[in-house]
């Protein structure tokens, strides 16, 4: 029997990257892809130089066309991780340019609909599992939010609905909502490149939780028993108790 095979979307770095590292050390054979080709090809190769087997495919999953390419060349999909993503801007909703709007709808709902879809055949034949990485901005907004929660609250629906749809089918559906993560280049996207600003989002904070917890949620729901369905799993750092409550030492 083949080994295991898990597809990784956004593995070029921060939560992607430590979840291909973590299903790689959990026997899974792990593709990586994202749109920047030397960080995944970097990732596999370390990744095969400690013996796990690993392999890099560009990919934007807001190109419908590259997805189903893609798609097309895998032989098999066991775990499908819809991690590429992300919030770009902090304006309100009165301020906000439609076209970042439109940015993080392509890629946080779009492109977790593109890949879900294209691999989906491949999922049921290998009594599969589909994770949505969605965010608690999936759950609740706040101001200066809009765009990113509306993005978010896309991308829970599609788990939401998938796992109605797909209920008595051999496939399950995961979400996991993550709150305050300090990764490389999160909250620097966010704030277009601006850096004094992606720090001052975890200034004070004890410990926000790392790509590394959020990598552990994943793998750790991936690797229950087939008839155990973690629907919800909302995870952030004990000093985030809300999106808005965020205890900070001054
Ligand atoms: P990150 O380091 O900025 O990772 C985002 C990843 O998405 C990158 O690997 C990026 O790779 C990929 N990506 C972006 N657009 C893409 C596209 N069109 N096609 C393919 N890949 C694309 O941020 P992160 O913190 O690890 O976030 C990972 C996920 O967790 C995102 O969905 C984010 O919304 C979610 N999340 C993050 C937090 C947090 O606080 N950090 C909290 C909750 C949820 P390329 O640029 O190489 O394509």
């Amino acid at each position: 029997m083949s080994t295991r095979t898990a597809v990784i979307t956004g593995a070029s770095s921060g939560i992607g990257a430590a979840t291909a590292r973590q299903l790689a050390a959990a026997g899974y054979r792990v593709v990586l892809t994202a749109r920047r080709e030397d960080r995944i090809n970097a990732l596999a190769e370390e990744l095969t130089a400690a013996g796990h087997q690993a392999t890099p495919h560009v990919l934007d999953v807001t190109d419908r066309t590259a997805v189903d390419t893609f798609a097309a060349g895998l032989d098999r999909v066991d775990l499908l991780v819809n991690n590429a993503g992300g919030a770009i801007g902090t304006e309100t909703v009165a301020t906000a340019d439609p076209a970042d709007w439109r940015t993080m709808y392509e890629v946080n709902v779009l492109g977790t609909l593109n890949t879900t879809q294209a691999l989906l055949p491949a999922l049921t034949a290998a009594e599969g599992t589909v994770i949505v990485l969605s965010s608690t901005a999936g759950l609740a907004t706040y101001e200066g939010g809009g765009g990113y929660v509306a993005a978010k609250h896309g991308a829970h629906v599609i788990a939401e609905t998938l796992r109605l749809e797909l209920c008595g089918q051999p496939v399950r559906v995961i979400e996991i909502a993550p709150g305050m993560v300090r990764t490389d280049e999160f909250a620097l996207t966010r704030f277009r490149g601006d850096k004094d600003k992606a720090d001052a989002v975890y200034a004070g904070v004890a410990d926000p939780l790392t790509a590394d917890d959020v990598a552990d949620t994943i793998t750790w729901a991936a690797t229950r028993p087939p008839h155990v369905n973690i629907d919800l799993l909302v995870v952030r750092p004990r000093a985030q108790a809300s999106n808005y409550k965020v205890h900070r030492k001054v």
